[in-house]
């Protein structure tokens, strides 16, 4: 009998501005089911980040440390062209709530309808990190609230810098 062995090679896009441990679970999770995974940095020229392309890089590498199925890319093109370069076939995004089910199905059809051959899977995030977003998180920074529970240290100390220093 002859076995086919297929890689399963998968991507996970966003902004990650800055990575949040909501971010981070997902990462984890996707790991655990696919034999790689593509952690891409978007890099989009008509959007304003807080943190620069290499500034997210560098919070996301140190913060994943050392998961060996796991790379960190940057890419200011289409995500469809970066599966399709690196011969990937999955999207993996993150849900929280119903509204984001929404946004994100309809960026998956939009991907869909861009290259047919990619599929997107979502992952439910982990009741902990419910209503953990990155906006929300710049903004709890600039008022002085506490968010050193929801990003990693690095990625605390990082929002501090940037703040302190603006
Ligand atoms: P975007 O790529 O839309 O700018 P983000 O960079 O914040 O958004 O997030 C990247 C992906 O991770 C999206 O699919 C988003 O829904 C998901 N995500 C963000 N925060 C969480 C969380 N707390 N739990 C699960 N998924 C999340």
């Amino acid at each position: 009998m002859i076995r086919l062995v297929v890689m399963l090679r998968a991507v996970y896009p966003g902004s990650f501005d800055p990575p949040t441990n909501g971010h981070l679970n997902i990462i984890e999770r996707a790991a655990k089911i696919c034999d790689e995974l593509l952690v891409v940095i978007a890099v989009n020229i008509n959007k304003e980040y807080f943190f620069s392309a290499e500034e997210r890089l560098d919070m996301m590498t140190k913060s994943i440390g050392s998961i060996p199925n796991v790379s960190i890319h940057l890419w200011s093109k289409l995500i469809v062209d970066f599966v399709d370069q690196k011969n990937a076939k999955i999207i993996i995004r993150g849900v929280r709530a119903l509204a984001d089910f929404e946004h994100e199905f309809e960026l998956s059809m939009i991907n869909k309808a861009l290259n047919p051959r990619v599929e997107t899977i979502f992952l439910p995030t982990d009741p902990k990190y419910f209503v953990l977003r990155s906006s929300a998180i710049k903004e709890l920074a600039t008022i002085g609230g506490d968010f050193s529970e929801m990003v990693p240290e690095i990625v605390c100390k990082a929002i501090n810098q940037k703040i302190g220093s603006s």
